[in-house]
């Protein structure tokens, strides 16, 4: 039998639903359930692919090409099971399909309502992965705040579900904040008081609720809201502050969350096991060395817009016993060589991670040249790999206009530039996405990286390396070390050993999506071991 989890959030948004579904997850998963984590935004937005990363953070992509909601990431960090595109829906999405249906005539004349026919599509959606994966347990977060005109449609689809897979196959949690008042020295349950009471206004009674909040809840506290909001009180699960995302599970399971979901879905109590997963936090917890790392990009404002990039470089630091120090540096005041000198001359290693338009794109070139020069560890990413490409035509190359079209238009030398299918597409969903094969050369360091010949990775572009330009890279020292076979497509570049430069490498896909915190990716990893050996050399 299937079991459901779905978790809404209450009081105010922000309060790591996302990081509670992806630790719940976990702590199933470690019991040896199968589990699935899915995430249902109430936005109009069909998918968050054309949305400005200010305002959402960063696009995480699965395998099959979508491109969702950061949450994902977290859920497929924390679980390690891949997830697709049935596995972010918006409201958008719901409404597109609904209407779609309408146009073709699929109702027969009768008149399209919220209720029945677009929470129907929603719980429809919410059953997908339930056909599609054999998961035994699916838990659903809800986006946005129970209370909010726009997830109503979503909170009434959550109560209907439960008569169709069964009242106790299902389980609600509600996330709140418990505040402390300062003044008064005292917690306050009122704010989670009341946001149950909308939510059982709604027809949902939770089973456990989860409480985000600064200090420890006391037994009375504890009693008293689980006298208010009708629930056991082992079920008032806190969620208290954490150092690292990582302790979360750890701190959930001293709770007893796993016990008391498994008890209100009827799942027979079984050990968790997250031995190894508090293994890697006391790792992380324990560094033996720190670097410093130099992030260069345009939305550094917002660093949620470089969230997998900045698990991934946890990831690979934790692997090497070391504590990543970010250095965000707004890729528009790196103005001139010696500005960047001065502001990049204390990096270990430098990472351009991907992004859109022409702001900001000589800074990065900028830092680019630096790292070549100066022969500091640079990871370049999507675009990173496409400022990689053209430094190194304009400096070294000596095509001093080499730029990509979709910077400059006119460029003489648009060793980037657009695949013909790519000319002229609308926004939505068109860019080169999800899983592509790339072949490594032999010996080279993504290869040796790797330890294979044939890799997979997640892409989210619309401009390429242009073939054109080919022969002459094979000439000179950035050697081209990746391609994908289907479509002869450049997805590697690096400079070779005999530079004297320790690692500098790009490449045209997103590997931050595939790091785990327990299984770093290679090129982090490598990334990350050669910044080490840069630092150690500087300090002798
Ligand atoms: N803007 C570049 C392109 O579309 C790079 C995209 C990215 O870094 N994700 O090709």
């Amino acid at each position: 039998m299937k079991k459901y989890v779905f978790i809404t959030g209450g009081v105010v948004s922000g309060l790591g639903k996302g990081i509670a579904a992806a630790s719940l997850g976990l702590i199933l998963k470690t019991r040896g359930l199968k589990v699935i984590n899915q995430k249902f935004d109430p936005y109009l937005n069909i998918d968050p692919g054309t949305l400005n990363p200010f305002e959402h953070g960063e696009v995480f992509v699965t395998d099959d090409g979508a491109e969702t909601d950061l949450d994902l990431g977290h859920y497929e960090r924390f679980t390690d099971e891949n997830l697709s595109q049935s596995s972010n829906t918006t409201a958008g999405r719901v409404y597109l399909s609904v209407l779609n249906t309408e146009r073709e005539g699929g109702f027969h004349g009768h008149t399209v309502q919220v209720i029945p026919n677009i929470t129907d599509e929603i719980k429809r959606r919410m059953l997908l992965s339930s056909t599609e994966t054999d998961a035994d347990v699916i838990i659903t977060e809800i986006g946005g705040t129970v209370g909010d005109i726009e997830s109503l449609p979503f909170i009434e689809a959550i109560r209907e579900i439960k008569y169709e897979v069964g009242i106790e196959n299902c389980c609600y949690i509600h996330l709140t904040l418990m505040p402390y008042i300062k003044k008064a020295h005292e917690m306050k349950t009122k704010p989670t008081q009341h946001s149950v009471k909308d939510l059982q206004g709604l027809g949902i009674q939770p089973n456990v609720i989860m409480l985000r909040t600064e200090r420890e809840a006391d037994e009375i506290t504890r009693e008293k809201l689980a006298l208010f909001c009708n629930v056991p009180s082992e079920a008032i699960i806190q969620n208290l502050n954490a150092k690292s995302i990582y302790e979360v599970p750890l701190m959930m399971e001293k709770e007893k969350l796993g016990t008391a979901v498994c008890a209100a879905l009827g799942i027979p109590e079984k050990q968790t096991n997250l031995k190894e997963w508090a293994a890697m936090v006391d790792r992380m917890y324990h560094p033996q060395h720190k670097l410093k790392i130099a992030l260069v990009g345009k939305y550094i404002q917002l660093q949620d817009a470089y969230l997998s990039v900045v698990e991934s470089l946890n990831h690979a630091g934790i692997y090497h016993n070391t504590e990543i120090n970010i250095d965000w540096v707004d890729a528009e005041s790196l103005t001139s060589v010696e500005k960047t000198y001065e502001m990049l001359n204390e990096a270990d290693g430098i990472i351009v991670p991907g992004g859109f338009g022409d702001r900001g794109i000589e800074g990065m070139i900028f830092a680019c040249q630096f790292a070549r020069e100066n022969k500091v560890p640079y990871f370049g990413i999507c675009l990173g790999m496409q400022i990689c490409v053209i430094e190194y035509a304009r400096h070294v190359l000596k095509l001093s206009d080499a730029n990509s079209t979709e910077f400059n238009k006119e460029t003489s030398n648009p060793v980037i530039s657009l695949m013909d299918d790519q000319e002229g597409v609308p926004l939505g969903g068109t860019l080169r996405l999800g899983k592509y094969q790339c072949k490594l050369t032999n010996g080279s360091l993504a290869q040796k990286a790797y330890g294979e010949e044939l890799i997979w990775e997640r892409h989210r572009h619309r401009w390429e390396f242009n073939n054109k330009y080919r022969d002459l890279f094979d000439k000179s020292d950035l050697n081209i070390v990746g391609i994908n076979p289907e479509r002869d497509l450049v997805e590697i570049v690096e400079l070779d050993a005999s530079t004297g430069h320790p690692w500098m490498c790009g490449g045209q896909f997103h590997p931050e999506f595939k790091s785990r915190p327990m299984r770093p990716h290679p090129l982090f990893r490598e990334f990350i071991g050669a910044s080490l050996k840069n630092k150690q050399k500087k300090d002798i």
